[in-house]
C-alpha cells in the first residue's frame, strides 16, 4: 500500500503519510511521523490505501518502531466507535488510552525518544558436539555438559537470565563454538495465573448464581442487584474462575483507584500474585510493561482496574465485571473522550463476544430500566451473607426536634442520644456530611457582604485548619478575613456545614471521643486516605466524619451507629437526578454500618420526612420507588427515554460568548427544533476567569442518535471555522451524569 491514516495523539483528524516504502506495513503498527515544522510524534497506522490525497504534500512515514502491530483490528474499532460515540478525534482517544512512554512525542528531533522494548541477552546452542565428546566433558566440564543439557531441554535456547550457568562456563562454550549470545527485545514477564479454592457459596448465593446463569445465556449483560454485604464479589469469583479456565481475560473494573488496592488483594488471595492492578496512577514505566507484556503473552490475564483499564491490549477478552456500576465517577468528565467507563465497558465486551455483568446495591435507573425492558437480565440478591441483618433506618424531623427544643446545633436528639450510647459501649459511629471545608460561605450580618472567588461566580468556602477561605472550583484561596472588609464593623458569619465544622461541634458535644476526618482536604494523598481507613478499622478512633469518600466500598465492623445530618441537600440538587442520587448515596452510606450479630442504625435528619426516598430504603420499597421515579422520568422526556448531549461553551468576554452560543442555538433549532434547549446560563457561570454557556440536545430514544450526532458535529465544525467564533471553547459532552 502506498498510504496510510496515521492516529496522533491531538485533538485533530487522522493524516495521510506515504508509507509505500516501508515493507508489510500492517494496521496498528507504531510508527515515527514528522508533523507540523519539526515535531516528532509516535503515530498509529489506523488504515492503509492506495488514495493520494486531494490535495497538500504528503510526508512519509520516517519509520517503524516495533516489528508487532501495537494495536488490535477489536481496538480500533473500540476506539473509533468511542471517538464518534462520544465527539471527539481517535487521536483524543490515543491520548487517553495508551501508557505514556508509547505515545511519546517531542519538538524537535533531539529529544524525541520513543519507547523500546527492554533488551535481553540469549544463549543459544548452534552446534551439539556428539556423544564422545559429551560423554568425556561430563567427567572433566561437568558445569559445561550441564549447560548443554539444560539448552536442550529449553528447544535450543534460553535467555541468560533464566539460566543456571556461571558467566565461565558460558564464555568457554562460546569460545568453543558450541554456544552464541545474541541480544533480542526482553520477553513477557507474565507468568500463569494459579488458583486456589474459591469461596463456597452459600445456598441463596449459589442460586443467584444460576439465574445469571440463565440470564447470560439469553443475554449479553447481567444487571447483579445485590444488597451490602450479600457477596456478589464471591459471585465474581466463581465467573473469573470459569473464564480464566478458558484460558481468556478478565476485566473487572472498578469506579475508582482508591478501591482497587482492596479488592486486588481479595482477589491475589484466590487468583495469584498474577491479578494485575491497571489504573492511571502507576508509573508510566509500569504501565508500558503491563501493556507490552500483554500485547505480546498469550490470552488469560485478570486485570482489576480503574476505567483506563478498558484500553489494554486483551486477546480474547471472555468476561468483564462492572462493580458498583451505578456510581459516577466511571463518567470521565475531562478532558475529550468524556466517555463512561461502563458503557464502554459493555460495548468493549461486545466487540469481544464476551459477557457483562454489572454489579450494584444501588442500581442506576438507566440499567434498572434495560433489565425491566428485558435488554439486560436482572438477577436480585436481597440477603446479606452469614444472616446479618439490614441497617435499622430511622427518620429524623428536625424540624419538628427545633420546634420541641430538641435540636443542638446540627443534630437532633434522636441522634445525639444514639452517638452517646454507642461511645458508652464503645462502638463506633460515622457521621455522613457531604460538603467539605467548615463553612460552604461566610456572610456580613451587616452588610451582607459575602466573600466570592475573583475567578468563579460561587462563594468560597472557609476552611478552619489552613485559616483560609477557598474556591472549590479552581483551587483560590486567599486568608479568612474575619471581619467584613467592606463595611469593617463586623465580624463575618460562618454559614452551612462542612465536615470540620461538624468535626468542632463534635468535640464540644462529646470532648473525649476519639475523632477521624475522611474528606478531599484530610485524604489529600493516597497515604494519608489509606492511614486514616486504617486507623478507623482498627479501633482507634471512635468517630468519622466524612463526605461521600466514607460511602465508597469500605467496610467496618465495628460500626453501629451512621448519622446522615443533612439529606435535604441531596435530595435538593438543581438536577433531575437529584432524587436517585440521594437514594444511591443514603443506601451506600447505610450499608457501611452493622455487624453480624446486631443490626446497625441509621438515622437520617431531613426537614422533609415525607419524602418518597425514604420509602425506599427499604428493600420493599424500592421497585415501587424506581417505578414511579421512571414515570416522572418519561413524562419529561429524560434519559433512560430521551438521550441529552451538553454543549458547553466557555469564553472570556460575555458578548462574544453569547454571540456564538446564540447563533449555534439557532442554528442547532433549525435542525433539531423543540429537542434544543437553551442556550441558557448555568448555575455557576463562570470558572477560572471564562464564562460559561450552555446549550441541551434532548433526542428521544426513538430517533438515530447517530444521525443526530453526526449532524451536531458537522453544525459545530461549520461554526468553528468562522473567523468570528475562534476562540470560543465548544465542548461536547455526550449523556453527561
Ligand atoms: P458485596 O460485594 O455484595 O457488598 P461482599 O462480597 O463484600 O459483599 O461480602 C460481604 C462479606 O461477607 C465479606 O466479608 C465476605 O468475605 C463475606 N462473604 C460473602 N459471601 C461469602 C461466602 N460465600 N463465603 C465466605 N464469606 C463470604
Ligand atoms: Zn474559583
Ligand atoms: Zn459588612
Amino acid at each position: 500500500m502506498n498510504f496510510a491514516q496515521i492516529i496522533l495523539p491531538l485533538a485533530q483528524p487522522c493524516y495521510t503519510f506515504a508509507v509505500s516504502h516501508i515493507p508489510d506495513l500492517r494496521v496498528g503498527e507504531a510508527v515515527v511521523v514528522q508533523f507540523g515544522k519539526k515535531a516528532l510524534y509516535t503515530g498509529i497506522v489506523l488504515s492503509l490505501h492506495n488514495d493520494p490525497p486531494k490535495s497538500g504534500k504528503v510526508k512519509p512515514v520516517l519509520k517503524r518502531l516495533y516489528n508487532f502491530p501495537i494495536l488490535s483490528d477489536i481496538q480500533i474499532r473500540f476506539w473509533s466507535w468511542m471517538a464518534e460515540y462520544y465527539i471527539s478525534t481517535v487521536g483524543e482517544v490515543m491520548r487517553v488510552a495508551l501508557p505514556s512512554l508509547v505515545k511519546s512525542h517531542a519538538t524537535t528531533e533531539e529529544f524525541y525518544n520513543p519507547y523500546t522494548l527492554p533488551q535481553e541477552r540469549v544463549l543459544q546452542l548452534i552446534s551439539v558436539p556428539d556423544s564422545d565428546t559429551l560423554a568425556k566433558m561430563s567427567r572433566r566440564a561437568p558445569r559445561r555438559a550441564a549447560l548443554i543439557s539444560e539448552l536442550q531441554q529449553a528447544g535450543g535456547s534460553l535467555p541468560r537470565q533464566q539460566s543456571s550457568a556461571d558467566a565461565a562456563t558460558i564464555s568457554a562454550l562460546v569460545k568453543a563454538g558450541i554456544v552464541e549470545i545474541f541480544e533480542r527485545d526482553s520477553s513477557p514477564q507474565l507468568q500463569p495465573i494459579t488458583q486456589s479454592a474459591l469461596p463456597i457459596l452459600s445456598e441463596e448465593q449459589n442460586r443467584t448464581l444460576q439465574a445469571l446463569d440463565r440470564g447470560l445465556e439469553a443475554r449479553n449483560v447481567a444487571l447483579l442487584h445485590g444488597v451490602t454485604s450479600s457477596g456478589k464479589t464471591e459471585i465474581y469469583t466463581h465467573y473469573i474462575a470459569r473464564a480464566l479456565e478458558r484460558g481468556e481475560d478478565v476485566l473487572l473494573l472498578v469506579p475508582e483507584i482508591s478501591l482497587t488496592a482492596q479488592l486486588v488483594e481479595r482477589m491475589r488471595q484466590i487468583f495469584s500474585e498474577r491479578v494485575i492492578a491497571y489504573h492511571s496512577k502507576l508509573t508510566a514505566t509500569r504501565r508500558t510493561q503491563i501493556y507490552m507484556d500483554m500485547l505480546r503473552a498469550p490470552a488469560g490475564n485478570f486485570i482489576v482496574g480503574a476505567r483506563s483499564a478498558l484500553f489494554l491490549p486483551y486477546r480474547k477478552l471472555g468476561l468483564v465485571i462492572v462493580d458498583e456500576e451505578h456510581d459516577t465517577s466511571y463518567k470521565q468528565s475531562e478532558p475529550n473522550p468524556r466517555y463512561h467507563g461502563r458503557d464502554a465497558a459493555i460495548m468493549l465486551a461486545n466487540l469481544h463476544g464476551a459477557k457483562t455483568i454489572l454489579g450494584s446495591a444501588t442500581p442506576s435507573l438507566e440499567s434498572f430500566n434495560n433489565a425491566m425492558a428485558g435488554k439486560y437480565a436482572g438477577v436480585t440478591l436481597m440477603s446479606r451473607y452469614g444472616g446479618s441483618l439490614p441497617p435499622k433506618i430511622i427518620i429524623s424531623d428536625t424540624m419538628r426536634a427545633v420546634k420541641r427544643g430538641e435540636r443542638k446545633s446540627h443534630f437532633n436528639k434522636e441522634l445525639l442520644d444514639r452517638i452517646a450510647d454507642r461511645l458508652a459501649a464503645g462502638e463506633q459511629i460515622i457521621l455522613f456530611q457531604n460538603r467539605r471545608g467548615y463553612a460552604s460561605y461566610v456572610e456580613c450580618p451587616r452588610c451582607g457582604w459575602k466573600a466570592r472567588c475573583p475567578h468563579c461566580n460561587v462563594t468560597l468556602s472557609r476552611h478552619l485548619k489552613s485559616g483560609t477561605l477557598n474556591c472549590h472550583y479552581c483551587g483560590y484561596t486567599t486568608p479568612d478575613p474575619h471581619f467584613c472588609p467592606e463595611c469593617k464593623t463586623s465580624q463575618v458569619e460562618a454559614m452551612g456545614m462542612g465536615t470540620e465544622r461538624i468535626e468542632e461541634q463534635i468535640a464540644l458535644l462529646f470532648p473525649t471521643a476519639r475523632v477521624l476526618r475522611l474528606d478531599s482536604d484530610s485524604a489529600k494523598s493516597d497515604s494519608a486516605y489509606n492511614k486514616i481507613i486504617s486507623e478507623f478499622a482498627a479501633g482507634n478512633a471512635d468517630i468519622l466524619i466524612g463526605t461521600q469518600i466514607v460511602a465508597k466500598g469500605l467496610d467496618f465492623k465495628g460500626v453501629t451507629l451512621i448519622g446522615i445530618l443533612n439529606a435535604d441537600n441531596l435530595t435538593n440538587a438543581p438536577d433531575f437526578r437529584a432524587v436517585e442520587r440521594a437514594w444511591q448515596m443514603m443506601l451506600q452510606v447505610a450499608g457501611r454500618s452493622g455487624r453480624r450479630d446486631r443490626a446497625g442504625e441509621v438515622v437520617i435528619q431531613t426537614a422533609d420526612p415525607a419524602h418518597p426516598v425514604f420509602s425506599a430504603l427499604s428493600e420493599a420499597g424500592y421497585q415501587h420507588f424506581a417505578a414511579a421515579q421512571l414515570a416522572e422520568r418519561q413524562m419529561f422526556n429524560y434519559p433512560p427515554f430521551s438521550r441529552l448531549i451538553r454543549i458547553t461553551l466557555r469564553h472570556s468576554e460575555a458578548h462574544k460568548l453569547a454571540a456564538t452560543a446564540t447563533e449555534l442555538g439557532q442554528r442547532l433549532r433549525q435542525r433539531f427544533g423543540s429537542r434544543v434547549l437553551g442556550p441558557v446560563t448555568p448555575l455557576i457561570d463562570r470558572i477560572r476567569g471564562e464564562l460559561i454557556v450552555e446549550i441541551i440536545l434532548k433526542i428521544e430514544v426513538t430517533t438515530s442518535f447517530a444521525r443526530a450526532r453526526a449532524t451536531l458535529t458537522e453544525q459545530i465544525d461549520a461554526l468553528r471555522k468562522e473567523d468570528k467564533n475562534k476562540g470560543v471553547t465548544i465542548i461536547c459532552n455526550v449523556d453527561p451524569v
